[in-house]
């Protein structure tokens, strides 16, 4: 190699770390070499370089968005079982992981018992979403209180408020587990509010509407909640059995037919080591 060529390698790489150009400055001299094999013109090799620096910038952002979420795990829809839970709305879900709902900035409340596959679901649309480039958050809905009250102690609650607002979508996980206080339930109430027609929310949750007064306090604040929730919402029912109990039952079932198995197979160890 020419020292000239050297010389203006080195700062051509200077100045694509300046113009923060990662890929551009990794690949530059690979794709120079391929192209010069190829008999690929100027402009030919600087798209080459341009699509590879696009293509990895977006997946640079995917995974930021995906981190930034903080899903408690990936769930994804092909890793839910319809069959299992055949209350929930297949037909819904389908439609709903196109994202149509989030450029309406309408909801989803996904209602159920413990272990019917809500929080898998609401994940799954979640990490969809951030595939399609939307801003989202999960958070579960006591975390998220516990976060409000102490931003407001240390006035910082208008900080999390923006933050939250930038959003496209905020998923709040398993409202009615645990009452909030007076305080949270305010606080919550405002963050629905705000949200309101801006950022599209999904709502897990156990209890039935008619008892939500037991986690938000009073009935004002409740009836405002659900009138601000449900006005241009999508609601899935899971009235099915748990999938946690349904599996360890099935594994419960599976245990004496495998030592029955053991103990047919003349075995002399014992059937339960
Ligand atoms: P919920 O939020 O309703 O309490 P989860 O979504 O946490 O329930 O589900 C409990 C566990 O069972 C999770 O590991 C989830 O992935 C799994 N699960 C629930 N329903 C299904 C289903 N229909 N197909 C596959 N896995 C499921
Ligand atoms: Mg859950």
């Amino acid at each position: 190699m020419k020292p000239q060529e050297t010389k203006s390698t080195v700062l051509l790489k200077h100045h694509l770390k300046a113009l923060k150009l990662p890929t551009m400055h990794s690949e530059c001299e690979k794709v120079a070499a391929r192209c010069a094999r190829e008999n690929v013109d100027h402009l030919g090799f600087l798209l080459q370089l341009c699509e590879l620096e696009r293509i990895d910038r977006e997946k640079r952002s995917a995974d930021r968005r995906l981190k930034d979420a903080k899903f408690p795990n990936t769930k994804t829809l092909e890793g839910f079982d319809f069959t299992a839970q055949p209350s929930i709305n297949k037909r819904l879900v389908t439609e709903l992981m196109r994202g149509a709902y989030l450029d309406q900035r309408e909801s989803v409340i996904l209602i159920g018992n413990a272990g019917t596959g809500k929080t898998h679901l609401a994940t799954a649309l979640g990490v969809q979403a951030c595939g399609q480039g939307r801003k989202v958050r999960f958070w579960q809905v006591t975390e998220l209180i516990t976060h409000l009250i102490e931003a407001r102690e240390e006035r910082q609650l208008l900080r999390l408020k923006n933050q939250l607002a930038k959003l496209d979508l905020l998923i709040l996980d398993e409202l009615g587990y645990v009452p909030a206080s007076k305080l949270g339930a305010e606080l919550l109430f405002d963050i629905i509010s705000t949200a309101y027609e801006r950022t599209s929310l999904i709502v897990t949750t156990n209890l039935p509407f008619e008892n939500w007064t037991e986690v938000l306090g009073s009935e004002r604040l409740t009836g405002a909640t659900l009138d601000r929730l449900t006005h241009r919402c999508h609601i899935l029912e899971a009235s099915g059995e748990s999938y946690r109990l349904k599996d360890a039952q099935r594994r419960q079932t599976q245990k004496p037919s495998q030592s029955r198995a053991k103990k047919s197979g003349a075995s002399s160890l014992n059937p339960e080591a």
